[in-house]
């Protein structure tokens, strides 16, 4: 197995730590509101890349965190006049209930920073013991040249970072003995959730979480650490630099970063409008659709998010199910043997898989090992109609577990049918004689959420499919 590795800029093939075995680490959200359809595709390709590990047999210790302390996360409590933890509670869980409609796996550990304080103040310590760290008036810096190979995963030259950062210097800004330095642990500001330490009550750095983290659940050395481009500096760059500083180890085999995802051909954000979070694309698109497209495109490639290219992976997961609806029909339809035409149909599925494996294997190429699946549902469609129980069978078996692996049900949602519709209207109506409003609009978003439409008028409830 082949993976493009970003920290040699080379597709290298892929041997594990301990053999048989797989720990990745995969950086999480920071959870202060909904996550946006950018935050979707890391968990899709890497939840699709563990996959295909378990597919091949490995046993995969599947590691990412929430970060439930941040800037971000204090600002929307204030805001809101509650609580940062009751904040990241709500939006971990909102979090997880958007995973798991992208049919996104739970993660083998989940940890949350907050829960693992003592662990990153025991490798602060450790750094600064090392003479990789200090302190200046309750802050820990990072002591950035002290690491010799800073900056090898993102290509940066230490002498022109510091270049860049001259203005700081001279304004002579914060207590760094050197602008390149980095925060490890920060001091309570007035209002802020703290935990104690040897450095007085403060908070981690945000980089600092994740070496923890890794280390505790994986190990010194992990074999995949993943997360976005946009990762890759400062943060990847920083979690090497104090995981390498403090463990004498390398930190992670293989680094693995996916490409952006654009809206329309520009880049998201909030003031340009074109920002969304999973929740809203939920409302047009089953997610089931999103998380094909965003498989349809090579992980490491820019992918443009529009409405003409989702209807069309709509479609083609479209074709997928409807064959897979057919093999399913045929295969309960009769008992009879694969005839010998069908045999040699059945070989050119096989070989079929091979091309999927072939492809994953290539840095997991999702995109072509797609076209094979589709290559395959060609072939079934034109053979298996009048054809045999086993054969239908045997198909069937292969295609679901592909499918599997690319995390696409092959089970359609069933839609709402008319009756069931019209029963929701009537218990509505109930509810609302009985003055349960609550229920009532329950129903009404229950239904919106299956793409019905009600609206009230003179003449009773209508409703029409959106
Ligand atoms: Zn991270």
């Amino acid at each position: 197995m082949k993976i493009y590795n970003t920290l040699t800029k080379k597709k290298e093939e892929f041997v594990p730590v301990h053999e048989g075995k797989v720990g990745m680490y995969v950086c999480g959200p920071t959870v202060y509101n909904y996550i946006h359809i950018g935050n979707a595709r890391p968990m899709i390709i890497f939840d699709t890349v563990r996959r295909y590990f378990e597919y091949k047999g490995y046993e995969v210790n599947y590691v990412s965190n929430f970060t439930d302390v941040d800037d971000k996360i204090i600002k929307k409590a204030n805001e809101e006049g509650v609580s940062a933890m009751e904040i990241a509670e709500r939006y971990i869980n909102e979090c997880k209930q958007d995973m798991e409609a992208l049919n996104v796996k739970p993660a083998t550990h989940q940890p949350r920073a907050t829960e693992e304080i003592d662990g990153m103040i025991r490798m602060i310590e450790t750094l600064i013991e090392k003479n990789h760290a200090y302190e200046v008036n309750g802050t820990v810096y990072f002591k950035t040249r002290s690491f010799k190979e800073y900056g090898k995963l993102s290509k940066k030259n230490i002498d022109d970072l510091e270049a860049g950062h001259r203005d700081i210097k001279v304004r002579g800004e914060d207590g760094k003995n050197d602008p390149l330095d980095f925060v490890l642990w920060k001091p309570k500001k007035e209002g802020e959730i703290a935990w104690n330490s040897p450095w007085g009550e403060g908070r981690p750095g945000w980089h600092i979480e994740c070496s923890e983290m890794s280390k505790k659940y994986i190990g010194d050395t992990i074999d995949i650490h993943a997360g976005g481009e946009d990762l890759i500096f400062p943060h990847h760059e920083n979690e090497i630099a104090q995981s390498e500083a403090c463990n004498g180890e390398c930190f992670s085999k293989y680094w693995m970063h996916n490409g952006f995802l654009n809206i329309d051909n520009r880049k998201m954000s909030k003031s340009a409008g074109n920002f969304f979070t999973v929740r809203d694309i939920s409302e047009k698109y089953p997610l089931q659709v999103i998380r094909f497209f965003m498989l349809s495109a090579h992980y490491r490639n820019p992918l443009n998010f529009s409405a003409d290219l989702v209807e069309s992976a709509k479609n083609g997961l479209d074709r997928i199910l409807t064959a897979i609806e057919l093999l399913r029909e045929v295969a309960d339809k009769n008992q009879e043997n694969m005839t010998q035409e069908e045999a040699k149909h059945f070989e050119d599925i096989k070989g079929l898989v091979k091309k999927y494996e072939d492809a994953m294997e290539d840095d997991f190429n999702t995109a072509d090992a797609i076209a094979a699946v589709f290559e395959m549902v060609r072939i079934s469609n034109s053979t298996v109609k009048d054809g045999s129980g086993e054969y239908a069978k045997k198909i069937l078996e292969i295609v679901e577990k592909l499918c599997d692996i690319l995390g696409i049900e092959t089970t359609r949602e069933q839609e709402l049918l008319d009756d069931d519709i019209e029963q929701l209207i009537e218990d509505r109506q109930t509810a609302r004689k009985e003055k349960n409003f609550a229920r009532a609009d329950e129903i009404r978003d229950e239904l919106l959420a299956k793409g019905i439409v009600l609206e009230d008028t003179r003449e009773g409830v209508k409703w029409k499919r959106a």
